[in-house]
């Protein structure tokens, strides 16, 4: 991992966690502590006792976890650990992510006790030896009672949702618990509220208690028309597009939790012909510039960001926010949409929300106090109306501004002696310039609300063929469509041609202006004077990003670089594959087609 980016004080690796515990990490997808982990973990590592105080979906699990992790000795085959959690679902849940964050810490043992579950069958597993215990208190009270667990050289005690375990009546099995820990164990407690019983038990139960709490803000900027969209993860790029398309954001801003989806997420948007890039802690500082400097002067106009990236960089006036994905702190929310709606102007803060990002969504207008609205994802037709709307309004500009638009007046002509209508003539250019066509995200498959047998799954999970580096971590599931069907299902996505008319700019190309159907053009910094020849790039592709070279299409090369085309679903695979790499030993850029 680079050292050399702008999140250097705040990555895990600043916070002291040890190598394999920051593999796993990387795994699972978590770049960044949230805040609960940033304050939580230096505090419960160097041993004090802990209060947390954080809304759910804050990442309280990993705040204890990583530190419980670093002082289990595994040699010692005692129980070291306890963390009591209210539910079964939640035991075995916090025991899930503790053993994730394990994943590489050979030979350590967790074991999730809960009512409802064959009490031998815990025994037996507890007989073997366990290091970490995540029970309901109920059933380690039982275990307790029984002599089958022993406390005697526990050094770490977790209460985790500290309020609701209270609320569900455990408090005297807690106190019991708690009770027989050994005198100098260390106790961490984290509650999304702290009551007034709550108090009494960490003025029982803890000494010298380090409070942490995640503070709030209030939301002042009244001028942000906030709307959320119910949206399959997998659809959450189709359904962006279209809100940039209906609502017209020619300057936006689309936030995520992570840097790898910051690049995924370019990635589509450029595929699909929008004038995107990413921001985030990884690129050196005059690639950030260069980004910046290409944003506000327009030419980009979206520019995707991480909330650490993005607290760095002096942008206002956009037209729009969106948020990808819902962010694990209010706080972040806040700082997101204040990015629009800025100097009395209104903004568009938009939130695509899956299924599992719902309860954060709620947290979120709890803090804010806010109702956001829910809104309907636009539909097919809708994006045809407005693209043919704003297709007028072109034609009608460039016929009263262009002087030299009679140049052009002799096309008419030429394609009337090929036998063309007029209507045809124009229906067809104006397929060319907007570019919409249907892809397989039908409306009716957007939103998550509808379930029908045999759609893909809501989550991500790993899909064969995949790439692996995605989708393993929870926090990012199904963020992503790694199962785009192939070139053969019918696409609507306007297409980088007509993107770039709007834009204005002039960009010539000799042979076929447009990669065919199902096929995305790529643009090589490699030419004739690098002395290439066709048969190397396709051996080089071909070879490098793993696909038939028979798959891959046209190849025009020119002196300075070549265009090729390869199929619009092994794309992504070949930019990976080849960019940075060497074809004939000559290191080569590679980028999708402008
Ligand atoms: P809480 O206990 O505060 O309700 P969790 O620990 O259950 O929250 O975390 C909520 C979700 O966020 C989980 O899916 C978890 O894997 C994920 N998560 C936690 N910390 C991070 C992080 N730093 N980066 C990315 N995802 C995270
Ligand atoms: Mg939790």
């Amino acid at each position: 991992m680079s050292t050399e980016t702008i999140e250097t004080f705040e990555t895990f690796a600043d916070l002291g966690i040890s190598e394999t515990i920051l593999q796993a990490l990387t795994e699972m997808g978590f770049v960044k502590p949230s805040p609960i982990q940033a304050q939580g973990i230096p505090a419960v590592m160097q041993g004090s006792d802990v209060i947390g105080q954080a809304q759910t979906g804050t990442g309280k699990t990993a705040a204890f976890g990583i530190p419980v992790l670093e002082r289990i000795d595994v040699a010692n085959n005692a129980v070291q650990a306890l963390v009591l959690c209210p539910t079964r679902e939640l035991a075995v849940q916090v025991s899930e992510e503790i053993g994730r964050l394990a994943k590489y810490q050979k030979g350590l043992r967790i074991e999730a006790i809960y009512g409802g579950d064959s009490i031998d069958r815990q025994i037996r597993s507890l007989k073997r030896g366990v290091h970490i215990v995540v029970g309901t208190p109920g059933r380690v009270m039982d275990h307790m009672e029984r002599r089958t667990l022993k406390f005697d050289q526990v050094r770490m005690m977790v209460l985790d949702e500290a309020d609701e375990m209270l609320d569900m009546g455990f408090r005297e099995d807690i106190e019991s618990i708690l009770a027989e820990m050994p005198e100098d164990r260390q106790t961490i407690l984290f509650s999304a509220t702290m009551s007034k019983p709550i108090m009494s038990i960490t003025k029982r139960f803890l000494t010298d208690p380090v409070l942490i709490k995640v503070v709030r803000n209030e939301l002042t900027n009244v001028n942000i028309e906030q709307v959320c969209f119910e949206v399959k993860p997998q659809a959450k790029v189709e359904v962006m597009t279209r809100l940039i398309d209906m609502y017209h954001l020619k300057s936006l801003l689309v936030f995520c939790n992570t840097k790898r989806k910051v690049d995924e997420i370019v990635e589509d948007l450029q595929l699909r012909g929008y004038a995107s890039e990413g921001i985030h802690g990884d690129l050196r500082q005059q690639q950030r510039s260069n980004v910046m400097s290409k944003f506000k002067a327009g030419v980009t106009t979206i520019l995707v960001a991480t909330d650490v990236a993005a607290r760095g960089i002096d942008v206002s006036g956009l037209d729009g926010v969106i948020n990808y994905d819902i962010p694990l702190d209010e706080e972040y929310y806040v700082h997101r949409i204040g990015r629009t709606g800025r100097a009395g102007m209104s903004g568009k803060a938009f939130s695509l929300v899956a299924r599992d990002e719902k309860f954060r969504l709620k947290t979120i207008e709890n803090y804010t106090k806010v109702k956001i609205e829910k809104g309907v994802i636009p539909s097919f037709e809708d994006i045809v109306g407005v693209r043919k709307a704003r297709f007028v309004e072109t034609i009608a500009s460039t016929i009263q501004e262009s002087s030299d638009a009679d140049l052009y007046l002799d096309v008419l002509e030429m394609l009337h002696h090929s036998g063309f209508s007029t209507e045809q003539i124009v229906g067809a250019m104006a397929k060319q310039i907007m570019g919409v066509q249907k892809n397989e995200y039908s409306d009716s498959n957007l939103a998550w609300e509808e379930r029908r047998g045999g759609e893909r799954p809501e989550r991500g999970e790993r899909r064969s063929g995949g790439d692996d580096r995605r989708g393993g971590s929870r926090f990012e599931r199904g963020g992503r469509d790694t199962d785009r069907r192939g070139p053969s299902t019918d696409r609507f996505a306007p297409r980088a041609d007509s993107r770039r008319s709007e834009g204005g700019r002039e960009e010539r190309r000799t042979g076929s202006a447009t990669p065919e159907a199902g096929m995305t053009r790529l643009f090589l910094s490699l030419g004739r004077k690098d002395h290439i020849l066709p048969k190397d790039i396709v051996g080089a592709i071909a070879g490098e990003a793993n696909i038939p070279g028979k798959t891959i299409g046209a190849i025009d090369i020119y002196d300075k670089f070549t265009f090729v085309d390869v199929p619009e679903r092994d794309a992504r695979a070949v930019l990976r594959a080849m960019d940075g790499n060497t074809i004939k030993g000559k290191p080569v850029q590679i980028d999708i087609a402008k």
